[in-house]
This record gives structure tokens, sequence and C-alpha cells, in this order.
């Protein structure tokens, strides 16, 4: 998928897992690194936004290891379970960072190209539903944000993140946004320490 896809698609999944790990759904910082670990994956491509930015790495990436290659298997999903586990990484970073990049793991399961999940042993695993760079990827895209914005409370997660930003302090209010509902006040309340 592209990067602004893979950019909103982590921020969605970190507005879903963020309550999974006490953390609150709405914050810039979480959401800045939820979205950097979506595009981190792709450094094994040197045209790819991260790649771009450190270019000798990615160029020896792709070398050695070629494009979705370990950086898109269950090694690397490994790897992350074994980030979320260090007690030296602050969870409010490694949380937010593995949730973004498994988020890209998955998004990029959904185009025809696939993942070679068990590298580096071959075969590709799909759920071919879009092509990367499609007009039907934005739309895809927009399903799985409203799915994920709609269950489990997520629009009220959300509403409790901008809640907690001070959205509420400003001169001009928005009613709906402005007065919790139940699982937006729950949530809130765990958002404070
Ligand atoms: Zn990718």
């Amino acid at each position: 998928m592209m990067a602004g896809s893979h950019v909103a698609l982590g921020a969605a999944a970190w507005l879903a897992a963020a309550p999974l790990f006490a953390q609150p759904a709405v914050a810039p910082l979480p959401l800045a690194v939820a979205a950097l670990g979506a595009l981190m994956p792709d450094i094994d491509h040197p045209s790819s936004w991260v790649g771009k930015r450190c270019r000798p790495f990615s160029l020896l990436l792709t070398r050695l290891l070629g494009h979705r290659g370990a950086t898109h298997s269950l090694l690397a999903a490994a790897a992350c379970f074994w980030l979320l586990l260090r007690p030296e990484l602050p969870l409010t970073l490694s949380a937010p960072f593995v949730v973004g990049y498994l988020s890209h793991l998955g998004a990029d399961l959904l185009t025809p190209g696939g993942l070679r999940l068990a590298w580096p042993l071959k075969g590709t695993w799909s759920l071919p539903l879009c092509r990367t760079g499609s007009a039907f990827e934005p739309l895809l895209v927009a399903i799985i944000l409203s799915w994920a914005w709609s269950g489990a409370d997520g629009m009220e997660r959300m509403k409790a993140g901008l809640r907690e930003l001070g959205v509420c302090e400003l001169p001009f209010q928005t009613p709906g946004l402005c007065s919790p509902g139940p699982a937006g006040a729950r949530l809130a309340a765990v958002a404070r320490p």
C-alpha cells in the first residue's frame, strides 16, 4: 500500500489498540510513533518514504533481503513482541510503534503481492482485496478506518482523546464532542493517572 494509507491505518490501529495498553488513544506522540512504525517495514525499499530517508541502509537491505522479505515476515512480528517485553523501553513508545508496524503487515497482506510470512522460506500469503495505488485503496482504507473507529467504542475513544488534548477548552465547542458518553468518560478516566 501507499505510505499515506499505511499512516492512516497505523493511526487507526493505535486508536483501537491503545486501551489494551492503558494508553490514551489520541495523543500526538504515540500517534506519530504509530505512524512511524507503520512506515518502517518498507525500509527495505529505497523508493519508499522511509527508504528515501535512510537510502544507503535501505539499498543494503534490498540487496540482502529483498523487498517484503524479512521486514514483512513472522520473524519481524516476533521481534515486535520482543520489543514490547523489553523493560528498558517505555511502553508509551514501544506499544504504538509495534501496533503501527503490525498494521503495515496486515495492510500489505491485503494486496496481491502479499507477504512472505515464513521468510526465508518461499511461499506468499495474501488476501488480495486491492492493488497498491489503485482507486480502491483509499476506499478500503476508509472502510477499515470507520470499522476501527466505530467498533469497540472506537468513536468514544477518539472523542475522549480529543478532549484530553484540550479541544473542549476552546471558546467554540461541539456538544457531541464535549459531552462524553459512558465509554468516553470511562476511557478518559483510565487515561488520567
Ligand atoms: Zn510494505
